[in-house]
C-alpha cells in the first residue's frame, strides 16, 4: 500500500518542522515554505511523514 502526502500551500507558514523531521519528503522553497519532494512516500518513511503531520502547527500536511 502506498501513502501519498500533500501540503496545503494556503495553510503552510514555513515553520520547516516537516523538513527537519523528514527531509527525504519535505524540502523548503526559497521563502522557507514546504515543497513535497516525493508525493508518494518512499518505503520506510511513513512513520516520519506521520510525525510531520502531527508536528505541523498549521495542520497543512495531509496523507492519503
Ligand atoms: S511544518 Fe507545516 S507549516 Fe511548517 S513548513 Fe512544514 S508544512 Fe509548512
Amino acid at each position: 500500500m502506498t501513502v501519498d502526502v500533500f501540503v496545503d500551500k494556503d495553510l503552510c507558514q514555513g515553520h520547516a518542522r516537516c523538513n527537519l523531521i523528514c527531509p527525504e519528503v519535505f524540502d523548503l522553497d526559497e521563502h522557507g515554505f514546504a515543497v513535497v519532494l516525493a508525493q508518494e512516500v518512499p518505503p520506510g518513511h511513513e512513520g516520519a511523514v506521520e510525525d510531520a503531520v502531527q508536528n505541523c502547527p498549521e495542520q497543512a500536511i495531509t496523507i492519503k
